[in-house]
């Protein structure tokens, strides 16, 4: 939900009318009681300045002068295109600049917190394991064993969740950077001693490396991925296809009872065996291609993304409630994909 009844009522005191979708909230634990009691109108939206979704989903019939969500605007291009001529201003998050100012309005890293999470659970239910070790009467059990592949922001959270549930946790990613914050976290950081081990760009994401490369990060991180219980992979380059990293014969050759959760699902997954959205056996593997991993957390996913949405409702908001939305402001300026009619974003305008 894109709002939580707690961020509504700040901004009805902050002096904005806000509108409700009936229903909206309801799965993710916010009944329209409480966003009535919070000082939101439950109505079917008859206009407004901005209108705060998720996703946009197939629908770009945008009752109101802006938007702003998640809009994909870098994996599906073409529907910013079909968007833009209805003059709406659509700000997307992913667009939202990696800076330390721009951190309270980071909707990808709050919802990718939520997803590595989430993720290790899914692993951990699957698995048929205990994660911790386990000292009983019935005897001892050891601990499970977890990799993580990329270490991003999801990664960091597979791996501090993992590890907060006692499993014996090593994982890997390109970013040479990543090294350190993986060991900080008390996990085995898995060294290939490649070239490719720094392949982080100037703005400290990973590019892709090149073909052979990345083969041979696929054939070295065979050992360190059939030893594991649960994999969690969250590797990503943004705006292009999850990277390779498991291929179908390594899932093959894991333990039975193992579990690979595919969180780059919705990218296409690192793992070949994932089919997006399912869940597949491959020998005795599970391989989870989730791709809704935020809704299956959605009461605090929503708490963290509402906040995000208010702070950047901040940045358009100029005296007495009233939206600025051609403010010269950093932020909003590079969030910025469709205006005036047309897409605006210099990224999608190389494309
Ligand atoms: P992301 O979702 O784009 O990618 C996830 C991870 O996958 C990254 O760590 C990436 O290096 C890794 N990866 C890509 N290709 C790989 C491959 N072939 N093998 C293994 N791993 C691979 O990344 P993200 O989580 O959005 O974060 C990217 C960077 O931005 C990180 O350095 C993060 O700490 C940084 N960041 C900074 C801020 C800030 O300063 N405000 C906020 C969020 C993230």
């Amino acid at each position: 939900m894109a709002l939580v009844p707690e961020v509504v009522s700040k901004l009805v005191a902050a002096g904005h009318r806000l509108q409700i979708e009936p229903g909206a909230g309801l799965r993710a634990g916010f009944g329209d009681d409480a966003y009535a009691a919070a000082g939101a109108e439950v109505r079917r939206p008859d206009g407004a300045d901005v209108i705060v979704v998720i996703d946009l989903g197939e629908d770009l019939d945008v009752p109101g002068s802006a938007v702003l969500g998640l809009l994909r605007p870098f994996d599906d291009p073409g529907r910013m295109r079909k968007l833009a001529p209805s003059g709406v201003t659509a700000w997307a998050f992913e667009a939202v600049p990696r800076t330390s100012r721009a951190q309270m309005v980071d909707a990808l890293s709050s919802q990718a917190t939520a997803a590595g999470y989430q993720a290790v659970l899914e692993g951990a239910a699957a698995c048929g394991k205990f994660l911790p070790m386990l000292t009983t009467a019935a005897g001892t059990i050891k601990p499970a064993s977890v990799l993580v592949l990329g270490a991003g922001v999801a990664g960091l959270q597979a791996i501090a969740t993992a590890r907060r549930l006692g499993a014996v946790v090593s994982a890997f990613d390109v970013r040479a950077a990543a090294a350190e914050q993986v060991e900080s976290l008390g996990a085995r950081f898995v060294s290939l001693d490649l070239e490719a081990q720094d392949a982080a760009d100037s703005g400290g994401y990973a590019r892709e490396v090149a073909v052979d490369e990345q083969q041979r990060v696929i054939d070295g991180l065979v050992p360190a991925v059939t030893a594991s219980d649960v994999v969690v992979c969250t590797a990503a380059i943004p705006g292009r296809p999850a990277p390779r990293l498991i291929e179908r014969a390594t899932v093959e050759a894991m333990r039975p009872g193992s579990v690979v959760v595919d969180v780059a699902a919705t990218t296409g997954g690192n793992c070949e065996a994932t089919e997006p959205g399912k869940v597949v056996t491959v020998g005795g593997t599970t391989v989870i291609g989730v791709t809704d991993l935020m809704s299956r957390v959605a009461g605090d996913a929503s708490r963290m993304y509402s906040r995000n949405v208010a702070s950047f409702l901040a940045l358009i908001s100029g005296e007495g409630a009233a939206f600025e939305p051609d403010t010269d402001d950093d932020i909003v300026v590079t969030a910025t994909i469709c205006r005036s009619g047309a897409v605006v974003h210099p990224r999608l305008q190389e494309q």
